[in-house]
């Protein structure tokens, strides 16, 4: 039998909010067996959010959950880093609207979570294993979920820049893989939708330290970059973050096509929508 995992005690981290720049402290906390990834705005009376598909409401610019009308934004990267290193139980507490976006990747969370270390629960870990496909398109966008021994992902990115241009990625689900592979890939953004994120009240904490920035066919600051094909593994995050709320580990194939947040929850609103897409499995 595996174990659920939660960790073994609590850490802190102080930060900038990616969209709303605000400086937000986040608390990390061990959570009892069953108890599922939580969070908690505690400058709103503590309302604990739920890490669930069910819970998100706008995807545009991050993956936004929501509960009696209390929201947290972009808690794909924190949930990256929560499920590559199959953690299971943890209760989030934050006095801001997102968690600190930190270095933009989800290694600035794993430093954290590993820091304060693992914690077996004394009941057995649970999987979501795929029994047929399921996929949903968008135009060009494609996501899809098919029946696999492992857990694996696979995407393909296309953007009319030569800073990215098209790139595929491909990894199978470790906790080593997510470390070495994909959980230091940043976050990117276009300079020229800087000032319309600005417009609408979002994008206030973006920075040359935790985005990558692109202007025309440029990368301004390049010396940031960590892997040539950065873009499509920071795809890969994303997704790994939002299929995190799934509610337990996927045991299957997944395929993306410049799918986004919005597809990626479509994506587990489809697997969920008939029993006979999945199983649950003891691993
Ligand atoms: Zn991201």
């Amino acid at each position: 039998m595996i174990s659920r995992t939660t960790i073994a005690r609590e850490v802190t981290a102080t930060g900038t909010a990616l969209h709303a720049g605000v400086a937000v402290t986040m608390t990390l906390a061990p959570a009892p067996a069953g108890h599922g990834v939580v969070f908690h705005r505690a400058d709103l009376g503590g309302v604990a959010i739920p890490a669930l598909y069910d819970r998100v409401g706008e995807t545009r610019l991050g993956t936004v959950i929501s509960q009696d009308g209390v929201s947290i934004g972009v808690i794909e990267h924190l949930m990256a880093a929560v499920a590559g290193l199959e953690i299971d139980d943890l209760c989030v507490t934050l006095d801001g609207p997102e968690p600190p976006i930190l270095d933009g990747d989800a290694l600035s969370y794993a430093v954290l979570l590993e820091q304060a270390g693992r914690k077996a629960q004394d009941a057995p870990r649970n999987a979501i294993r795929l029994l047929r496909e399921v996929w949903v398109e968008d135009g060009k966008a494609r996501a899809s979920l098919a029946p696999a021994d492992h857990l694996s992902y696979h995407l393909e990115i296309s953007f009319p820049t030569a800073a990215i241009g098209t790139q595929a990625f491909d990894v199978t689900a470790s906790r080593a893989a997510f470390l070495q592979q994909i959980a230091p890939a940043r976050t990117f953004g276009f300079l020229h939708e800087l000032d319309y994120l600005k417009s609408i009240d979002r994008g206030h904490g973006a920075s040359l330290e935790n985005t990558l920035a692109i202007q025309g066919d440029d990368v301004l600051n390049r010396d940031l970059m960590r892997f040539p094909d950065e873009f499509v593994r920071h795809k890969i995050l994303d997704a790994i973050g939002d299929m995190a709320l799934a509610g337990a580990p996927l045991i299957g194939r997944f395929e993306g096509t410049r799918s986004g947040h919005g597809l990626n929850n479509a994506l587990l609103r489809q697997l969920f929508s008939d029993p006979r897409n999945y199983e649950v499995v003891e691993l």
